[in-house]
């Protein structure tokens, strides 16, 4: 540890030749993936030291700091139309990168490594590394949490889970995790939307009950606040849902020290794409809010119509931390909110649990049944949706994103 590696051109790649050379001669090789930030003290490489807002030297632990840039840049909006329209290039980079066939996502990687594990899907990429254009983020979540704490957090999931083998935990352990910002897409829009339908009120009791309806029409006016959708697919289940909500206030201006010793995505799913896909999420909730305009016990909704205003968008990178693990000789995937902590795994469960629980869950099932059948409770007629009260009752509607 004595030997320290000379300091490297910051932007020069060495042949991979030269690697191995280097290597044999008994320098400590610096990873390829933090060439960019050689540390002032040894050469070797920094990496971005998460909550500390300082990248750290993987070979003397000397932190340089990642230079404050105003996070202004981060949040502006874009106006989505004018971009559209005039088809004006959004900022590009060409990354050596990796297509993965199996989930198809596009990461990052150098030409002279030698694992080329997808992160996402854990399998083994066999493509070559070439250039590949991405749009270069305004802004981005760097990583708060550190690789301790996801495991830390991973445990503290596995072990809360019911009907997990035993052992499962400990499988786990062995693995690490990769760093990985994903490419995010942020919507806002204004909508107006005229609709026609029918509101049921519900009168009478017992056998008299009945539903009249009436036609009815209106207009809500709504106002979405970042809308995320995923600029890929790899994990996009993961982000809008189990992973969520997303600490967006914490949005920093892009700058690449963020990303030394972390992979970076690139974006497979095009602005107009992505929008479309907001657009759905969007429509659902328009749909609520005019259930909610009609009102009464029961609404169905013949036509509508919406406008879109006021529509902008922002494109980002957020940090997620995966990692698979090999139980019974089936992978599964965990991964961890970079910013939060959140985890969302897949799981095993055990089949002797499972049996031990669905045996006990049929013993109080067949208890239950059992109960009501010698008590002569009321007879449950067929199940009617009932409208709950949505607050408030009114043709306003908005939807911003938790932490936005
Ligand atoms: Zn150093
Ligand atoms: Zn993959």
């Amino acid at each position: 540890m004595s030997q320290t590696p000379p300091p490297l051109p910051p932007s020069e790649k060495l042949p991979s030749a030269l690697w191995e050379q280097q290597a044999k001669e008994g320098n400590k090789a610096p990873r390829r993936e933090m060439r960019e930030f050689p540390c002032p003290n040894c050469g070797a490489d920094l990496r971005f030291n998460p909550g500390a807002e300082a990248m750290k030297c993987t070979h003397c632990d000397t932190e340089v700091a990642v230079p404050h840039v105003d996070d202004e840049a981060a949040h502006e909006e874009n106006d989505l139309r004018d971009q559209i329209a005039n088809g004006q290039e959004l900022e590009t980079v060409e990354t050596p990168s990796l297509n993965c066939t199996t989930c198809g996502a596009s990461v990052e990687f150098d030409a002279d490594e030698h694992s080329r594990l997808c992160p996402f899907c854990d399998s083994s990429i066999v493509a070559d590394v070439t250039l590949q254009r991405s749009i270069v983020p305004q802004g981005l979540l760097p990583f708060s949490v550190q690789e301790k704490e996801a495991h830390e957090r991973m445990y503290g999931w596995l072990e809360s889970r019911w009907f997990a083998p035993s052992g499962m935990t400990s499988e786990a352990a062995q693995e690490h995790f990769s760093g990985v910002y994903v490419p995010t897409w942020t919507y806002d829009a204004n909508t107006r939307t005229a609709y026609t339908g029918k509101r049921g009120v519900r009168t009478g009791t017992g056998k008299n009950r009945r539903t009249v309806w009436t036609r009815v029409s209106g207009t809500v006016n709504g106002s979405f606040d970042d809308v995320l959708v995923s600029g890929s697919q790899s994990v996009s289940v993961e982000f809008k849902d189990a992973l969520a909500p997303w600490p967006l206030h914490s949005l920093e201006t892009y700058q690449t020290e963020f990303l030394a010793g972390f992979r970076a995505e690139n974006h497979t799913m095009g602005l107009e794409e992505g929008y479309a896909e907001s657009q759905i999420f969007m429509h659902a909730k328009i749909r609520d809010w005019i259930k909610s305009d009609i009102g009464g016990d029961r609404q169905v909704i013949t036509s509508s119509d919406t406008s879109y205003s006021d529509e902008t968008f922002k494109h980002i990178l957020l940090p997620v931390w995966i990692t698979h693990y090999t139980l019974e000789r089936t992978r599964y995937r965990m991964s961890v909110n970079g910013q939060t902590g959140k985890v969302y795994g897949q799981r095993p469960f055990s089949k002797r649990k499972l049996f031990a629980g669905a045996l006990s869950g049929f013993v109080l099932m067949a208890v239950f049944g059992w109960l009501i059948s010698i008590s002569s409770g009321p007879n449950i007629g067929p199940y009617i949706y009932t409208k709950p009260a949505l607050e408030p009752p009114t043709n306003e509607g908005s939807w911003f994103n938790d932490d936005g």
